[in-house]
């Protein structure tokens, strides 16, 4: 069972390559990003919590996170894997989530990092935000806070897997293609 965490900062690519390698591998695709968006657009109570702090660039509380990370994973019997997308982004929630796979005699695989400079990042998103509708990817401010939480919050996760041996760096910089490719021969190499 592969359980790899798709890492980057906003912009590196994981949405976009997590739809090619799901399909590849048969694996199941969480993207907490993504699950707020739906709560959102659905105006559940979890959305109207997570938007306040999505609409700035913040992150969503670690317990509000963790709790609705795990009852994704829940409702899926028997998958071949996980691609975690957008989760874990705290040291709290990467030790949540050992946990919690622990619990199902499992632990996720490697952490695979798309490293793209910053300022590559800000130009993906610019552009994104052109049809994106991502409330998020429309103003520079709020991509700035977001690229700043990645810095401060986020990259010690990187660390977390780095002392279990679990961390895979991968250049991001380059077309869809040829990062897919990228991201294929660390996955087989994992298999
Ligand atoms: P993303 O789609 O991954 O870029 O996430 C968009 C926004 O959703 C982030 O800026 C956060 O506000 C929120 N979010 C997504 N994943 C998490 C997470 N693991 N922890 C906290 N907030 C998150």
């Amino acid at each position: 069972m592969i359980q790899l965490i798709l890492f980057g900062p906003p912009g590196a690519g994981k949405g976009t390559q997590s739809t090619f390698l799901v399909e590849k591998y048969n694996l199941v695709h969480l993207s907490t990003g993504d699950i707020f968006r739906y709560n959102i657009k659905n105006e559940t109570p979890l959305g109207k919590l997570a938007k306040t702090y999505m609409d700035e660039g913040k992150l969503v509380p670690d317990d509000v996170t963790i709790q609705m990370l795990e009852s994704e994973v829940n409702k899926h019997q028997n998958p071949e894997g996980f691609i975690f997308d957008g989760f874990p982004r705290t040291a709290s929630q990467a030790a949540a989530l050992d946990a919690f796979l622990a619990s199902k005699n499992s632990g996720i695989s490697a952490l695979v990092a798309l490293e793209v400079p910053e300022d590559e990042l800000k130009i993906r998103l610019a552009e994104r935000a052109k049809t994106s509708g991502r409330a998020d990817d429309a103003k520079p401010e709020v991509i700035q806070n977001r690229i700043d939480v990645y810095k401060n919050e986020t990259t010690p996760v990187m660390d977390h897997y780095k002392k279990q041996d679990k961390f895979i760096s991968v250049s991001g910089v380059g077309s869809i293609p040829e990062i897919t490719d990228r991201l294929t021969q660390v996955i087989d190499s994992l298999r």
